[in-house]
């Protein structure tokens, strides 16, 4: 067991990755024993991940604000603090704040057997992305 009472590392997240400012908090990071990952990820409003999938499939856990999810196919839908989001294995999404909201989720994943977390695709265009509040 281990008791770590620093604060952890906040990062911002690359433009390779999102749209924005996003902060990304490392809560558990796989290593040499568990696949397991979880962050806490703060979205500035407008800010929003690229298309993305993820091999293990994840799971998200809105903690504060409002913001949208989007899997390939589907529209953007409304997510508020207290909404859980299961994402199947290989299914092309994106998740971030409203346009005029921030919101936080946990993001849980586990990684592939390679430590594959993620792949990415094209980033959520101004055109795709909601111009007006979504409350
Ligand atoms: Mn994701």
């Amino acid at each position: 067991m281990q008791i770590t009472r620093t604060p952890a590392t906040t990062t911002t997240a690359s433009s390779e990755w999102v749209t924005g400012t996003v902060y990304v908090t490392p809560v558990a990071a796989a290593g040499d024993t568990s696949r397991l990952r979880i962050d806490d990820v703060r979205f500035e409003p407008g800010g929003r991940t690229h298309w993305h999938r993820h091999p293990g499939g994840q799971v998200l856990h809105i903690t504060e604000g409002t913001g949208l999810v989007q899997r390939r196919g589907g529209p953007a839908e409304v997510v508020r603090a207290g909404d859980r989001v299961v994402i199947a294995p290989g299914e092309w999404h994106w998740h971030g704040a409203g346009p005029t909201t921030s919101m936080t989720h946990l993001a849980v994943l586990t990684a592939a057997e390679d430590g594959t977390e993620a792949e990415r695709g094209e980033p959520v265009t101004d055109a795709c992305y909601p111009a007006g509040p979504v409350l």
